[in-house]
């Protein structure tokens, strides 16, 4: 499919105007499989997002004081419009970030679903009364926050924008969102089915930049700004966070991982490895839910690695939209470089490569699915995020060195474990110190329930009813003289 078919936006999208660049600079988008350029964007700045912001000020007080009811409709055919268009859509973030087609579909509806939930979801924002003296009333308000800026990450450029736009304005807030520059095509084209759907101009803004630092901080210096959600990198949210501590803004972080997923000895093994396959490989392992570190009980572990070495020896590389392709291209060649960075530091510590361990014969940013045995701790691989689609085995003897392994990271966002013992399922679940726990099974990730870390990994939750906290702010309204 050529850029025409896929329909794409080359402007961005400000105040409910299509618009470039003050400079009328662009910058090219590239598909990663072929490196061809499929489109350009403007290069924008301050001053096209100070816009931006301004335009979500002018457009606050009719979205947030409309009936609740009547936003929600609204969303809701957002929704739908989305759902009829999910094949187009989906071929845009196969063009723009690699992924499997069969994976970007299933990427759409994820997207799709928080629009339709928080849709849902903004017209059950309840206050509170609670009991007080007799002469006066305790109320409380959940007002929206008001004006709201995100940032989002290339790994999933779809369903992170519908992720906080969908809560933003389930809320009653408007934003501004600054995808990555890598993948800005999916946010402008959900833009446009959004202004199709009737979201008056100004309640959701887009501005493109191929440089973010200036928007990033413009968005945490500008007071108009209330609440801000980033997710990407532990080291650009810092960066974000200590801007937005001169603003006292509001922050919600979803920043890195490195998740362990731990295979007991009283497993069910084939679950195990086909749970290890679908959370390690997804995205060519350029998730931050992927299993970063693979720990199982000594007394198992060759077995469970010849399976998992089998398994992802036979996942099929290439691009995404050819038929059966289970592992795309990593996003750039600064991506393939950080993996091969990882498996030679393991390699040189004495792991053994099982299946793959190099660059895939296509070339380009393609690796091909690797599994390592006998990793020791202190491998970069067992203590940074590899991004890509290797697994290390790590073995261990007991229970309670498993959980400390697996707690031995300053990230905590997801974590797994395989195990049939009810005790033992209860008892690791406490201990494992992460915002997100997969028992028995890896893919966890849906818009009922809440998704977010702790540590390193982030502050705040979204999707699920919780995923609204973050839009409001509480009013406590004391009526006296009765
Ligand atoms: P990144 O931090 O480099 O980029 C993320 C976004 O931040 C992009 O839009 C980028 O343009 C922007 N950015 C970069 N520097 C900035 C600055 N100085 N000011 C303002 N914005 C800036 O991360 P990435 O490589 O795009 O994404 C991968 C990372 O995202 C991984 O660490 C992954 O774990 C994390 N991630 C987390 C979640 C989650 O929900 N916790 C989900 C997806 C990805």
């Amino acid at each position: 499919m050529n850029s025409v078919s896929l329909g794409l936006r080359e402007q961005a999208f400000i105040g409910g105007h299509w618009v470039g660049a003050d400079s009328g600079v662009t910058f090219a988008v590239n598909n990663p499989a072929s490196g061809a350029v499929l489109g350009q964007v403007p290069d924008m700045g301050a001053a096209e997002t100070r816009r931006a912001i301004e335009s979500c000020a002018r457009a606050l007080p009719s979205w947030r004081d409309r009936a609740a009811k009547e936003r929600a409709h609204i969303m809701r055919r957002w929704f739908e419009l989305i759902m009829a268009d999910q094949e187009r859509l989906a071929r845009i973030i196969t063009a723009e970030m690699g992924k499997p087609l069969a994976e970007a579909r299933g990427e759409i509806a994820y997207a799709a679903s928080f629009i339709e939930w928080f849709a849902e979801e903004g017209r059950r924002i309840y206050g509170d009364v609670i009991p007080g003296p007799t002469d006066r009333r305790l109320l409380v308000f959940k007002q929206a926050i008001g004006v709201t800026a995100a940032i989002t990450p290339w790994n999933f450029p779809s369903a992170m924008f519908a992720r906080k736009v969908g809560a933003a304005l389930g809320a009653g807030c408007t934003m501004v969102v600054k995808p990555a520059e890598l993948t800005p095509f999916s946010a402008l084209a959900l833009a446009e089915l959004a202004e199709r759907a009737g979201v008056p101009a100004g309640v959701i803004n887009v501005v493109t930049a191929k440089d973010p630092a200036p928007v990033g901080l413009e968005f945490t210096q500008n007071p108009l700004v209330r609440k801000l959600t980033f997710t990407g990198s532990t080291e650009v949210g810092k960066i974000l966070l200590r801007q937005a501590a001169e603003n006292i803004q509001k922050c919600s972080m979803e920043l890195g991982g490195n998740a362990p997923l731990i295979i007991f000895e009283d497993a069910d093994l084939e679950r195990a490895v086909e749970g290890a396959i679908a959370t390690k490989y997804r995205n060519s392992g350029q998730t931050c839910v992927s299993a970063n570190r693979i720990l199982v009980h000594a007394s198992i572990v060759d077995v469970f690695a010849e399976k998992l070495a089998a398994a992802a020896g036979a996942l099929k590389v290439g691009e995404g939209t050819e038929a059966g392709v289970a592992i795309g291209p990593l996003i750039e060649e600064a991506a393939v470089e950080k993996v091969e960075r990882h498996v030679a530091d393991a390699v040189a510590r004495g792991a053994k490569v099982l299946t793959g361990g190099a660059r895939h014969a296509l070339g380009g940013a393609f690796f091909q699915p690797t599994v390592l045995a006998n990793v020791p701790a202190d491998a970069l691989i067992f203590n940074e995020e590899t991004f890509g689609p290797v697994a290390p085995l790590i073995s261990f003897d007991s229970e309670a060195e498993a959980v400390r392994l697996a707690n031995a990271t300053p990230y905590g966002l997801a974590a797994y474990f395989y195990s049939r013992d009810v005790a033992r399922v209860i008892r690791v679940a406490e201990q494992l110190e992460f915002g997100m726990v997969g028992v028995n099974e890896t893919l966890i990730s849906t818009e009922v329930a809440p998704f977010g870390g702790v540590k390193h990994s982030g502050l705040g939750r979204e999707g699920s009813r919780y995923g609204v906290d973050d839009y409001i702010e509480i009013k406590y309204v004391c009526l006296g003289g009765l």
